[in-house]
């Protein structure tokens, strides 16, 4: 399979898009982004890697993030962690406190930000914020192979100073007895997880872990197929069932723009094009990816 005229194809696609979609707005340091800007990243098992447009250029990868930081929860707590966090499509949008009311203050999946809050809580049970950074920070770079990845202070402010959305589902779910830290420490250490900085580079090779190939790092071995079909089901809030039914591929997205995505047993793939659709998923990133599944037949379901 010619992996890097696929690469090519897309490239040349998605740069004469005219209807890319909307940069993110609310959290002001990515408005400021570049709104052209597009990459994608295939990372094979054996060390090759396969690249179009802007591929080595790091942005925020906001919530991709919380699978490195589910990875790190399930190890730490197995099966209980399923205690405080569903396994359900939400159906809702990313950000949404509806449902929590409804089901007791426990989140319906751990991707969307009521369940990411609480992941990252279970995560730094008994630890400082400085040292669940620290260990995330060194889950993902011995992932990626790559010591420079780093968090972006101005970006984690950022979330910090228009936060208060977020703020309300910690303490809510605080309010039902599923915080076992101070709202503010878990707050804190959510803010820079979302902010660490990769390229689709380094997402591409830091995605191989779930692939489950040979040669590949062995971090969550039992956890592996869990995440990926929580990424599956989950990974793209109210518009999961979409890309599954299009893409066919376990995938997380985050407001930065870029998608990262498992083709189990064969590759670690990413994509970035900072304008979201409706439901705050790359809109050319999805078309991108769904064009890769296509080309590749790589979809779970074939
Ligand atoms: N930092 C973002 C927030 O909490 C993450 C959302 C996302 O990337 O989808 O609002």
């Amino acid at each position: 399979m010619d992996i890097a005229a696929i690469l090519d194809d897309i490239g040349e696609t998605m740069a004469r898009a005219t209807d890319r979609g909307r940069v993110a707005t609310y959290i002001p340091q990515l408005a400021r982004i570049d709104a052209n800007r597009f990459g994608m990243a295939v990372a094979l098992p054996d060390g090759q890697i396969f690249t179009t447009g802007d591929a080595k250029i790091p942005f925020s990868i906001q919530s991709i993030s919380k699978v490195f930081t589910l990875a790190l929860a399930l190890g730490r707590m197995g099966d209980q962690f399923w205690t405080r966090v569903g396994r359900e499509p939400s159906g809702q949008a990313f950000n949404s406190i509806l449902q929590l009311e409804h089901e007791g203050g426990i989140p319906r999946n751990p991707f969307i930000n009521a369940g990411a809050i609480a992941t990252t809580d279970a995560a730094l049970a008994g630890h400082a914020p400085r040292e669940f950074l620290g260990e995330l920070l060194r889950f993902i770079r011995t992932a990626a192979g790559d010591d420079s990845i780093h968090i972006n202070e101005k970006v984690a402010r950022s979330e910090e100073e228009t936060g208060d959305l977020n703020r309300a589902l910690a303490y809510f779910m605080a309010a039902h007895g599923n915080m076992l830290n101070p709202v503010d420490l878990t707050m804190g250490a959510y803010f820079h997880q979302c902010a660490v900085e990769m390229s689709c580079i380094q997402l591409a090779r830091a995605a191989l872990f779930l692939t489950g190939a040979d040669g590949t790092p062995r971090l969550v071995s039992p956890g592996r197929r869990r995440i990926n079909a929580m990424m599956m089901l989950c990974g793209h809030y109210d518009a999961s069932g979409d890309f599954a039914y299009r893409v066919g591929l376990p995938g997380k997205s985050g407001v930065g723009g870029g998608i990262m995505v498992v083709a189990p047993g064969r590759a670690g793939v990413c994509v970035w094009s900072p304008c979201l659709n409706a439901q705050g998923n790359s809109k050319l990133g999805t078309e991108a990816v769904e064009m890769f599944g296509r080309a590749t037949g790589w979809s779970v379901f074939d």
